[in-house]
Formats: structure tokens, sequence, C-alpha cells
């Protein structure tokens, strides 16, 4: 059986792999994209329909192809955790900053609860803002056009932290359930499916907790439990 360290280092030369590999396939795709773009200019007086749609679906395939390998290189990019003390309370004001238009854009309502100004948490801060954002992506491409709510829950106990992030979305089948933290499962016709199998390494790597509960059709509440951190230990 492979040993933590074996493992380790297979996961790092992956990484560096997939790194590697990601930039030489982004340059030439780059440059198929540009040429399409100009042959399609030059031809399109003569194009039919039909033949204007083939562009398109190029182009929207190379656009898919970007997107994978940008998903890839953020798999391959992750480090070692350096986890510190971290007050919840800026942390996620600064990366609601991040995700606010997109809300009000597709009429998402959002709120947190129970958020106090002074709580912390030990947890690697760059790595917790990636394992955040994937899910609070999830959420709002799940929800619904009208009337989509999402919702940050804090739970402060002793020796922890628990976030419980809810949408009112499409939730999850049973079967899915099951494959979601599965490297590439996806079930959107632009997923990668790597979102949440690195939020899964990324909670491992900081020794946190995760949990989804979900019924399809009515939602999904995923639960994430973090060491807690003390401003007079850690400092
Ligand atoms: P991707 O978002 O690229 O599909 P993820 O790993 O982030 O990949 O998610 C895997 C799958 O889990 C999604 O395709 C979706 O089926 C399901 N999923 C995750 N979060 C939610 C959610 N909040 N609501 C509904 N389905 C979800
Ligand atoms: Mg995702």
């Amino acid at each position: 059986v492979e040993s933590r360290i074996q493992r380790l280092e297979r996961l790092a030369s992956t990484g560096r792999l997939a790194a590697g590999v990601a930039h030489e396939i982004r340059n030439p795709l780059a440059g198929m994209r540009a040429s399409i773009q100009v042959l399609n200019k030059r031809l399109k007086s003569d194009l039919t329909g039909k033949n204007e749609m083939m562009f398109l679906r190029l182009i929207q395939e190379i656009d898919r192809i970007n997107k994978l390998i940008f998903d890839l290189l953020e798999y391959a990019k992750r480090y070692k955790a350096e986890p510190k003390c971290l007050n919840l309370y800026s942390k996620l004001n600064e990366l609601l900053d991040l995700i606010e238009s997109e809300l009000q854009s597709r009429h998402i309502q959002f709120s947190m609860e129970n958020l106090k100004t002074d709580t912390m948490i030990f947890v690697d801060s760059v790595q917790f803002s990636q394992i955040v954002l994937n899910i609070l992506k999830n959420a709002i491409e799940a929800s619904p056009s009208e009337n989509g709510k999402i919702v940050i829950e804090i739970t402060e106990s002793e020796f922890s932290v628990i976030l419980k992030i809810t949408d009112n979305g499409s939730g999850i089948s049973e079967e899915a359930l099951d494959k979601i933290f599965d490297p590439f499962f996806t079930t959107k016709s632009e997923g990668t499916g790597l979102g949440l199998s690195i939020v899964h390494e990324l909670i491992v790597e900081n020794e946190g907790e995760i949990d989804v509960k979900s019924n399809e059709h009515e939602g999904t509440e995923v639960m994430l439990k973090f060491k807690k951190g003390s401003e007079l230990i850690y400092g």
C-alpha cells in the first residue's frame, strides 16, 4: 500500500505535470480560437445559417476546453496548508464582495446569520477562500431564476466553528450525491466537476469536515466545520 509520503509525492508530481500540460495546451488553443474568428469574418458573406452555427460551436468548444484547463491549473496550484488564525467576519465580507455582482444580476437574496465580529477560525486563508467560493459558486449555479436564496449560518462551539451554506436551488439526486466529490463528476453542460474534489482535499488539508445534505428540487445544505482559532494563543 501507498504511504502518506508516497501519496503526497504522487500528488505533487501530478500537479506539476498538470500545470505543464495545461500551459502547453492553452497556447495552441488561443491560436486556434483567433484563426477561427478570422476565418469566420472572411467567410461571413458566404456562410449559410448552418455553417455559421458550426463556427459558433467551434468557439464554444474551445472556450470549454479553456475552462477545463483553468480548473485543472487551480487544482495543480494547490500547496501545503498554512493554517493561521483568521477573523471569520472580515474574511466572509471580503468573499462576499467578490460574488456581490453575480448575486445581484441573478436576483439572489443573500444573508448571513449569527456572524459575530470576533469569531476566529484556524485555517489557511487562501484555501478557505477557495473552499467557500467553490461552494457559493455551486449554490449560485443551482439557484432558480426567481426567488433564489442563499444563507450562510454560523454556529460556534468550544473548539470549532460550523458554517452551514444553504440554497433553495435544484438540489442533488441521491444517486449523484455519492459522486459529487469525485474529480470530473458534473451534471452541468459547462461544468468541469473539479470544484468539490478540490474542496474536499482542502478540507482534509485543513483538518476540517464537510457534509452535504440535499433534496432534489428543494435545495442543498453544505456543512463546513473548522477548528476554532484563538487570538490569545495564535496572535
Ligand atoms: P461543477 O460545478 O463543475 O459541476 P463540482 O465539483 O463543483 O463541479 O460539483 C459537482 C456536482 O455536484 C455538480 O455538477 C452538481 O450536480 C452537484 N452540486 C454541487 N453543489 C450543488 C448545489 N448547491 N446544488 C445542486 N447541485 C450541486
Ligand atoms: Mg462547481
